[in-house]
């Protein structure tokens, strides 16, 4: 079954022992769909097909252009331009007509400019590499899932973790509604609670200090574990957008 394959980088994530095991796997899916993305793939028929189709999304293309490779960049965005020129001109149809030339009964016919409004955005929205690190997600979550029910080790580790960030306690939590039972639900939630509770409590306690460290009298006082409290505590809130969190000590 496919969680075997999942178990290993599962299970090496909640041993790196970050903020949220979830935010590493992420980061490790989109570093391999990025580098994918600009190496063997861009030749690839079927990747080049679906990369025409849907496009890529802001931050991705940001960080395509951060890999140096102009050359592969510019064959994905050229070929992917071609594509969306051929449905600009059937979008044409849907420039709404003067309204001189409308019947006065109205007509099916007609169209809103919202529609075109609609039409344009879904140009412009989808994102290939957003899509496949999703359906990735998709089956670590469930491997995290099975995991915690079979596996008394990782529900220890689990339990004696740093929890998730929040977007990725709610994601998981949507999953935990559809592969446990309820018995299951009420204890994968209690413990996902108490962990992002106690957890952000001891982040803002660390972020507090980090403020208080700026009044002069507490100059000399240690730093302690504040020094990263900013990003550590923006990244339990909002998922992993600061890097790196690694703790630092004095
Ligand atoms: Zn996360
Ligand atoms: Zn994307």
């Amino acid at each position: 079954m496919r969680y075997h394959i999942d178990t290993i980088p599962v299970w090496e994530a909640m041993e790196k022992e970050t903020a949220c095991p979830l935010c590493a796997l992420y980061q490790k899916c989109e570093e391999t769909e990025i580098d994918r993305s600009l190496g063997g793939s861009v030749m690839e028929p079927d990747a080049r097909i679906r990369v025409n189709e849907r496009g890529i999304c802001c931050k991705h293309h940001q960080q395509l252009f951060m890999m140096q490779n102009r050359l592969g960049h510019a064959l994905l965005v050229d070929s992917h331009s071609k594509e969306h020129l051929k449905k600009l001109d059937q979008l044409n149809k849907l420039v709404p007509a003067p309204a001189a030339k409308k019947s006065i009964f109205g007509s099916k016919k007609d169209t809103s400019i919202a529609e075109l409004a609609d039409a344009l955005e879904q140009l412009s929205t989808s994102c290939v590499i957003c899509e496949d690190i999703d359906s990735h997600m998709q089956r670590y979550m469930y491997t995290f899932l099975h995991l915690w029910k079979t596996d008394t080790k990782f529900r220890k580790t689990w339990e004696s973790s740093k929890g998730m960030c929040l977007p990725h306690a709610a994601e998981m939590l949507r999953h935990a509604a559809k592969h446990l039972n309820a018995a299951q639900q009420s204890e994968f939630a209690g413990s996902m609670m108490q962990l992002i509770k106690s957890n952000l409590a001891e982040d803002e306690k660390d972020l507090e200090w980090f403020t208080l460290k700026f009044d002069y009298r507490n100059q000399s006082k240690p730093w302690g574990n504040s020094r990263n409290a900013l990003e550590r505590t923006i990244n339990r809130l909002r998922g992993l957008c600061i890097a790196p969190d690694a703790p630092k000590k004095d």
